[in-house]
């Protein structure tokens, strides 16, 4: 590191990375600091035995080729590709989708018997959604005004944004309807090469840029000067700048970062009252070389529960997981089946246990996931040779988020996000908040939408 840079950014995940990135291109002298050993954030990897495991790579929408191509580079954009199948396997429905706007409109009307003018009417309704103007109706409003009662058209509709980023029927139908229409439009895609690809381009692209990437390079501190940002203190030393920007937790960064007594009281009144988002647990299972999975879909959102349940679905108790199948395919050259069971998960639920306790819970997670699973693939237990479990604590450990949350703060941290540099000049953030600027393409547009600001006002 040196002394001095024009810009530090703490934090390398996908928002993070993008707006350093961006940032050096366009002339800026920029140290990227990541605490943990591994760039990436929550787009994580790990490898066990034969394995290599993806945390969050399953699926994002078609815009991230845009994204990918502009600020990244068109051998990016080259590799992302559509996946194939996503099935729903429920008390309410059985069906198998591509995800994209034809299909589902097909599958409203004649599984689902919804007049074609009642489809056309509610995605254009989507379509029109503005952020700055419509944040009065809910989701839950919404499905009432068009599938008034169906129940099980609001599960169709909403499970998999749940499970894509924790929110609930009581959210603003616009966040709602911004991610939806995202999807809707042509599908779901992935990254070929598995994030350990992508992240390994991402760090050979950064440094071309001349973005000095320091690992293991924790943040304490960002020191402010006369109402200014100054620089951080990364490691215990004092280095120089004359932005920062912040890709961690909205919360974390504002309250023990900066510190609260630097903004003003209402600002600050609000940062303290943000609302996380749910946090995650996942099951990873390795299958054994040699063995093989026939192919059940990319994508299988399971359930057990009778009705669409936000609150169940982020229970203990687990009734409902996304199973992600990786196929050779996804890494060309070798013969890797992996499987990833996801599930939101609470903080609360994890944080108070004994390390014993917590050990055993971990256990059954993983048992229960397996018996879960072998109604899909019976002899699972027989050809798996590699078994592990994430949970809040997991998440929080390796990426810092306050709760563990998975995708940062409720949609209002998107305001206080974007109001640190009227508080502080200097001060940025560009991270998970709300629904729109989190996942793999809200964190990528968003480092951009930040880099831009900065650059706007570099002196
Ligand atoms: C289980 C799971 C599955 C997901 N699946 C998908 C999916 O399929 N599709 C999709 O689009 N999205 C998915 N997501 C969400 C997506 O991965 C995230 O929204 C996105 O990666 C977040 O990027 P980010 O830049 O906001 O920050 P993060 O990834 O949260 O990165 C923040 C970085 O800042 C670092 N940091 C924090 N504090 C400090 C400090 N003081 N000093 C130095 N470094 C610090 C952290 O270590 C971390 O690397 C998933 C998330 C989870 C948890």
């Amino acid at each position: 590191m040196q002394d001095r840079y024009d810009v530090i950014v703490i934090g390398g995940g996908l928002a993070g990375m993008t707006a350093a990135n961006h940032l050096a291109r366009n002339g800026c002298s920029v140290l990227l600091a990541e605490q943990h050993s591994q760039l990436g954030g929550l787009a994580a990897f790990f490898q066990r035995k034969s394995h290599v495991l993806d945390v969050a790579l399953h699926g994002f929408p078609a815009g991230m080729k845009k994204s990918f191509r502009k600020y990244w580079g068109k051998e990016f954009a080259d590799r992302i590709e559509q996946v194939q199948s996503i099935r729903f396997d429920n008390p309410q429905f059985q069906l198998s989708t591509v995800f994209d706007k034809p299909d589902f409109q097909k599958i409203l009307q004649e599984k689902f018997s919804i007049e074609q003018e009642t489809v056309n009417n509610f995605f254009n309704a989507l379509a029109g959604m503005n952020y700055y103007e419509d944040r009065k109706e809910n989701v839950r409003q919404l499905f009432e005004r068009f599938f008034p009662g169906r129940e099980d058209v609001w599960r169709l509709l909403m499970e998999p944004i749940t499970y894509a980023n924790g929110s609930t029927l009581d959210e603003p139908a616009v966040s709602y309807g911004i991610v939806f229409s995202n999807f809707m439009n042509k599908g779901v895609f992935t990254f070929r090469g598995g994030t350990e690809c992508l992240i390994q381009m991402m760090e050979e692209s950064l440094r071309s840029s001349g973005v000095d990437v320091e690992k293991n390079a924790l943040a304490e501190k960002i020191t402010i000067e006369n109402g200014r940002t100054a620089g951080a203190v990364i490691n215990g030393r004092e280095i120089a700048a004359d932005m920062v920007l912040s890709n961690g937790n909205l919360l974390r960064t504002a309250r023990d970062l900066v510190g609260l007594e630097h903004f003003d009281p209402a600002f600050s009144q609000g940062i303290k009252e943000l609302r996380m988002s749910n946090s995650s647990a996942q099951v990873y299972i390795g299958i054994k070389p040699g063995e093989k999975l026939d192919y059940i879909g990319d994508l299988l959102f399971s359930s057990t529960h009778p009705v669409f349940d936000a609150d169940a679905i982020t229970a203990k108790e687990v009734s409902s997981r996304t199973y992600s199948v990786y196929y050779p395919s996804m890494r060309p050259g070798t013969d890797q089946y992996t499987v990833v069971a996801s599930m939101n998960a609470r903080y609360e639920d994890w944080a108070g246990l004994d390390r014993k306790t917590y050990r055993r819970h971990k256990r059954q997670l993983i048992e229960d996931t397996l018996d879960a699973f072998e109604k899909y693939v019976p002899n699972i237990r027989k050809i798996c040779d590699y078994t592990e479990a994430a949970t809040p604590w997991t998440f929080k450990r390796y990426t810092l988020h306050e709760n563990g949350a998975s995708f940062g703060t409720k949609f209002e941290g998107l305001d206080y996000s974007a109001g640190l540099p009227k508080q502080i000049n200097g001060l940025y953030h560009a991270g998970s908040v709300g629904i729109i600027m989190s996942g793999w393409l809200g964190a990528v547009n968003y480092g951009v939408i930040v880099a831009n600001e900065m650059l706007k006002n570099k002196q």
